[in-house]
C-alpha cells in the first residue's frame, strides 16, 4: 500500500509486559504440571456483582424488550439520571460539580486515551512509573514527554518542584491513589499541583479510578482542591468501585471554567469529540451504574472494596513483619515491594514463580522507574491471597 501511517506509533515501546509473565507462567507450568500457581498479577477484579446492580440492568433489559419503554441511540454525554446520580455522588464526597460538566463513558481507558483529541502538542508531564496509557496516548499523538521519576525518597508521589526548568505550560496526568504504586497525594500536595498548574497555565488530568480504595482521610476528589475547576480535569471509572471492568463505564468531569488561552471551552470541544465518534453507553449498563451509585449499591459495593481492602492489609502486613519496604496497600488495592537483595523485576518474578508459585508484575512494565519494584494485588481471593503470604513468609 501508498498509504501513510502514522508514524508515531515507531515511538511507542512495544510492551509485552503480559504476555512475557503469561509465557514464563507457561513454560513453568509445562515442567511442574501439578504447581499451585496463585496469581496475584491482575489488575482485574474478580468478586461478581451485588445483586442490586445485575436486578437493575435486568430490569433494563426488559424495559429494551418492550415497545413502551425501548429505547435506541442514547444521549452521547449520559442519560440524566446516571448524570444526576454522579453529581449526587460529588456531593456525598463534599464537591459540587455541575451536570452539564459530567460526560458518561464507556470507561476511563477511553477517555484517558481519546482527551489527546482536544488538545494541540503541549509539554506532557506524566509520573514514573504509571498507568502506561498517559505515556502511549501521547506518543501516538506526537507529543514531548517529560516523565516525572518516583522513588522510595519521594514516597512515589513526584511534585512540581522536581520538575526539570524550563517547562512551562503543560498537560499533567497526575494518578492517585495511583496505579501501580499504590502511593496517594494528601489534599496539601494535591493544592501545591493546583496552584502549580494556574501559576504556569497547565491542565491537570487526574485519573481517579481508584477513589474507592481511599481509606484515610485523603481528598475523595481533585475537585476538593480550591482553584481545581481552573485547571483540572477528572477522569473516573465503574470498574474498580462497582466491579464494572467486563460491563464499562466510567465517567469525565470537565467544568466549564476551563477554558484555552484563545478562548475556547474544553468541555465544548470534548461534547464536539464524543459526538462525532462516540454513541453514547447503553442503557442496561447506564442503570446498572445508576444502581451502583444508589445507598443500597453503595452499601453493598463497599463488602466488595472490604474484602480487597482485607487482602490488601494481609500482604502489607506480611511485608511489614519481613521488613521489606512498600508502598500502596492502605488507599489502594495494590501493594507496591521494593525487590529484596537488589533483585531486578524480572528477576524477583522468576525468584516468586519459581520458589513460591506466586505470579505478580515486574515493576518495570510501568516504566523506567519501577526496576526494582514489583506489584501484587489483591484482587485475589482471602484464602489465595493467604496461601501466598504464608510461602511469601518463608521464602523471604
Ligand atoms: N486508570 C487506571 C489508573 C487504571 O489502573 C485503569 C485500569 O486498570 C483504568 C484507568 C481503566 O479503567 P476502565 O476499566 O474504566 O477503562
Amino acid at each position: 500500500m501508498r498509504i501513510k501511517i502514522n508514524n508515531n506509533f515507531d515511538r511507542i515501546n512495544q510492551t509485552y509486559l503480559f504476555s512475557n509473565i503469561a509465557a514464563r507462567v507457561r513454560d513453568y507450568s509445562k515442567g511442574h504440571p501439578d504447581a499451585d500457581i496463585i496469581r496475584l498479577g491482575i489488575g482485574d477484579v474478580t468478586l461478581p456483582l451485588p445483586s442490586v446492580i445485575t436486578e437493575a440492568m435486568q430490569q433494563a433489559v426488559l424495559e429494551m424488550g418492550s415497545a413502551e419503554t425501548f429505547r435506541g441511540y442514547p444521549p452521547e454525554y449520559g442519560y440524566d439520571f446516571l448524570k444526576d446520580a454522579i453529581v449526587s455522588h460529588y456531593k456525598d464526597l463534599g464537591v459540587n460539580i455541575s451536570s452539564s460538566s459530567v460526560f458518561v463513558s464507556d470507561g476511563a481507558k477511553s477517555d484517558l486515551g481519546n482527551i489527546v483529541d482536544i488538545l494541540g502538542n503541549n509539554e506532557i508531564i506524566i509520573p514514573d512509573p504509571v498507568y502506561p496509557v498517559y505515556v502511549d496516548s501521547n506518543l501516538m499523538n506526537g507529543n514531548h514527554i517529560n516523565l516525572l521519576p518516583g522513588n522510595m525518597d519521594n514516597g512515589f508521589l513526584p511534585m512540581p518542584d522536581e520538575l526539570p526548568s524550563g517547562i512551562e505550560a503543560a498537560v499533567i496526568y497526575l494518578c492517585s491513589p495511583n496505579n501501580p504504586t499504590g502511593a496517594a497525594y494528601d489534599q496539601e500536595q494535591l493544592e501545591t499541583w493546583v496552584s502549580y498548574a494556574i501559576d504556569t497555565g497547565s491542565l491537570i488530568i487526574y485519573d481517579n479510578a481508584y477513589e474507592a480504595f481511599i481509606s484515610e482521610d485523603l481528598s475523595h476528589s481533585i475537585y476538593s482542591v480550591p482553584g481545581a475547576e481552573e485547571c483540572a480535569i477528572e477522569i473516573c471509572s465503574f470498574s474498580k468501585f462497582a466491579g464494572f471492568t467486563g460491563v464499562r463505564c466510567g465517567w469525565t468531569i470537565i467544568p466549564d471554567t476551563l477554558i484555552s488561552e484563545d478562548g475556547h471551552q474544553l468541555s465544548a470541544l470534548w461534547s464536539r469529540r464524543q459526538a462525532t465518534k462516540f454513541n453514547g453507553v447503553s442503557y442496561p449498563v447506564q442503570r446498572a451504574a445508576e444502581a451502583a451509585l444508589s445507598d443500597k449499591g453503595i452499601i453493598e459495593l463497599q463488602k466488595n472494596i472490604d474484602y480487597y481492602r482485607r487482602n490488601a492489609s494481609t500482604i502489607a502486613s506480611a511485608l511489614d513483619d519481613l521488613a521489606i519496604r512498600y508502598t500502596g496497600g492502605i488507599n489502594s488495592p495494590y501493594i507496591w515491594l521494593e525487590c529484596p537483595d537488589g533483585l531486578g523485576s524480572w528477576d524477583f518474578f522468576d525468584k516468586l514463580l519459581h520458589k513460591a508459585q506466586i505470579v505478580g508484575t515486574p515493576g518495570e512494565g510501568f516504566g523506567q522507574a519501577g526496576e526494582g519494584f514489583f506489584r501484587l494485588t489483591a484482587f485475589g481471593t482471602y484464602e489465595n491471597t493467604c496461601k501466598a503470604v504464608q510461602r511469601l513468609r518463608k521464602l523471604l
